[in-house]
């Protein structure tokens, strides 16, 4: 039904590779007719398309293996998860990082080995690290002075020893958005190095026998479009690993991660680092600075979240109210908005968006597409360059598999949409378009 990915197609770069264009010029996902999917399945719809998963998948994993055979890749779960995705995602040789009990929960009924999950959170509360702690989970990753002696009580009380990274906050500026830079001295993740509160953290880690210290994590925030911000967290992680642990505290540092954050292109002009590139500078700096400084070489784990299901993530809306305000602005109306996607509305995040029945056609106008929630700020893509949109068209907004769903609610009562994967002109739901009943599923009359 589909020709092979035409150079033609617009914003290519944008959609997940298994995009393409049908026989009758229809956007196509993973061989599947956007227009059929969004038929069958309803609107709003998330189509993931598994070749991009699976490519983006190895595509980590092979760049950090070539440049350092010690290391293993997380997918940082809050990007999106359910069950079926989070066993598809082991299948393809992924660990997990995860931030709270729920997501701990969601791993284990998928029946995924726990070993290879990091629990990261800045307030995890005494029943998620119990939990934790009986789950079996690999690493928890203590973020403040006050989580260490709470999770000794845990794995004390469970009659275990749990295996624990410190999060340090390096003070280095990721130059991303205010609401997702974390890795500044003004944050709320992480104990500073600058303060001597990582030292502080790390003493206490030591004193307790329920724990045991493998390594030092930190994050820098997301989405980090450059490669400087990872160079200079490693160094500062490595001058705390030489000065501070080793020289002060006489404790190796078996493990080190410098979280995830690597960026997606959302916007025709963005081109963002290779995973090959984030590795390399990486696992560069590392080497240089392990040698440098004298200590040996840690395992290297990353938590890529963002960039394994951005770009593998399509959305479809059906366009509907049409409202022209003369001289002014044009909004078109369509079927999902803020419930779906709070990006745009909380991070003044920007998008593209095309015809999925007409990818090909010329831009005639310049109209802003609005969601359907009772908001004026729920906006998903301002001064968007389209042919005039009919109501009923269906209309695709690419980079969207990320924290779209992840953070979605149900403002208005609004239903969540359903999740396809996509491939070889064969769709599979993996979550069901919520009902009525969903809504109310919980309610104690
Ligand atoms: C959110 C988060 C990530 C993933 O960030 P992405 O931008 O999705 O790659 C990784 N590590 C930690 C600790 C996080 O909080």
């Amino acid at each position: 039904m589909t020709h092979p990915p035409a150079a033609t197609l617009p914003l290519s770069h944008l959609l997940p590779p298994g995009a393409a264009l049908t026989r009758e010029g229809h956007l196509a996902l993973g061989g599947c007719d956007a227009l059929a999917l969004a038929r069958e399945f309803g609107t709003p719809l998330y189509v993931y398309d598994r070749r991009g998963l699976r490519e983006q998948c190895a595509a980590y994993r092979q760049a950090f293996a070539a440049e350092y055979s010690d290391s293993t890749v997380l997918y940082a779960s809050k990007a999106f998860l359910n069950r079926p995705f989070a066993r598809f995602i082991h299948e393809q040789g992924l660990g997990f990082d995860v931030v709270s009990g729920g997501e701990i929960e969601v791993l284990r009924a998928a029946g995924v080995p726990l070993e290879q999950v990091y629990f990261h959170g800045n307030n995890k509360s005494a029943e998620e690290l119990a939990l934790a702690v009986e789950a079996g989970v690999g690493r928890v990753v203590i973020d403040n002075l006050g989580e260490v002696a709470l999770l000794h009580a845990a794995a004390s009380a469970a009659g275990k020893r749990q295996r624990v990274l410190l999060r340090v906050s390096p003070g280095v500026d990721a130059h991303t958005h205010e609401k997702t830079t974390t890795g500044i001295l003004d944050t709320k993740f992480g104990v500073p190095i600058a303060t001597g509160a990582a030292e502080a953290a790390l003493r206490a880690i030591l004193d307790a026998p329920a724990l045991e210290f493998r390594g030092l994590h930190m994050h820098l925030g997301s989405p980090i479009f450059e490669l400087e911000p990872y160079a200079l967290g490693i160094e500062a992680l490595a001058r705390f690993i030489a000065e501070v642990c080793r020289d002060r505290l006489g404790v190796a540092v078996a493990e080190c991660s410098p979280g995830g954050g690597f960026a997606v292109a959302y916007l025709e002009a963005q081109q963002p680092p290779s995973p090959a590139e984030y590795a390399r500078v990486i696992c560069g700096t590392l080497r240089r600075e392990a040698e440098r400084l004298g200590f040996p070489l840690p395992h290297l784990s990353v938590e890529p979240g963002r960039s394994i299901v951005g770009r593998a993530g399509v959305a479809l809306y059906t366009v509907g109210a049409r409202k022209e305000v003369a001289g002014v602005r044009t909004y078109v109306a369509v079927d999902g908005g803020m419930a779906d996607n709070i990006r745009p509305a909380m991070y003044g995040a920007r998008y593209e968006a095309l015809s999925a029945e007409r990818p090909l056609a010329a831009a005639e106008e310049t109209v802003t597409i609005a969601g359907k929630y009772c908001e004026s700020g729920d906006l998903l893509v301002r001064d968007a360059r389209l042919p005039r949109l009919r109501a009923g068209e269906v209309l695709a907004i690419p980079a969207a598999g990320a924290y779209q769903l992840a953070m979605a609610s149900n403002y208005n009562l609004a239903y969540k949409p359903a999740v396809v994967l996509v491939e070889n002109g064969a769709a599979r739901l993996i979550r069901r378009r919520e009902r009525p009943a969903d809504l109310m599923s919980l309610d104690v009359d």
